[in-house]
């Protein structure tokens, strides 16, 4: 499997329709082909209303073909075997970009006290969403136990899942601030 797969941003994107993704149309590369993401399977030629997501990414290719007929799709180094590394870069960025600018964040899930988190509650969540706990970051990290608590908040992939309305209190003051020294 490759790398892109296993990215928690790729599977969210899995997990949204295309509709919530709001995905840019699929633009023509410098020899005029349209370029897939490795993984991608919603259709973004321009005007597409198929909504569907495909099992594969060569599923997408074989309804590109038969339904956009002006449109030729680029094959170099995509058919088979394992992706190249700047591939799955590509495709990680473009993921991270859209999975992330169209998911809506879960709430943190905090003790009634507004501070501590219910880790408990919090990992439930998670597994909801039908991702593995610990997170590979985590794993990464040698910190399998501690995924997901506060301690790990700045690494855990899990964390990124989530809106802290704490930072939101922190936000709103910051703008309170600028809106003070805009009226100055
Ligand atoms: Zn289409
Ligand atoms: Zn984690």
């Amino acid at each position: 499997m490759s790398q892109v797969k296993k990215h928690s941003a790729y599977q969210r994107y899995r997990l949204l329709s295309k509709d919530d993704l709001e995905l840019p149309n699929l633009l023509l590369n410098e020899n005029g082909n349209g370029e897939l993401f490795i993984g991608e399977v919603y259709c973004r030629v321009q005007g597409c209303t198929n909504g569907h997501q495909f099992q594969t990414t060569n599923h997408l290719r074989k309804h590109i073909a038969k339904m956009h007929t002006q449109m030729t799709l680029e094959t170099s180094g995509q058919r088979g075997g394992r992706p190249t590394k700047p591939e799955e870069a590509k495709a990680i960025d473009y993921d991270i970009r859209h999975a992330d600018d169209h998911t809506k964040l879960l709430d943190l899930p905090l003790r009634k006290d507004g501070k501590g988190v219910l880790v408990t509650m919090m990992k439930k969540m998670v597994k909801d969403e039908g991702l593995p706990i610990p997170c590979e970051q985590c794993i990464l990290d040698g910190k399998q136990k501690e995924c997901c608590h506060e301690s790990v908040k700045d690494t855990c992939e899990h964390w990124q899942l989530f809106a802290d309305p704490r930072d939101e209190d922190e936000m709103d003051v910051d703008k309170e601030i600028i809106e003070e020294l805009d009226e100055a």
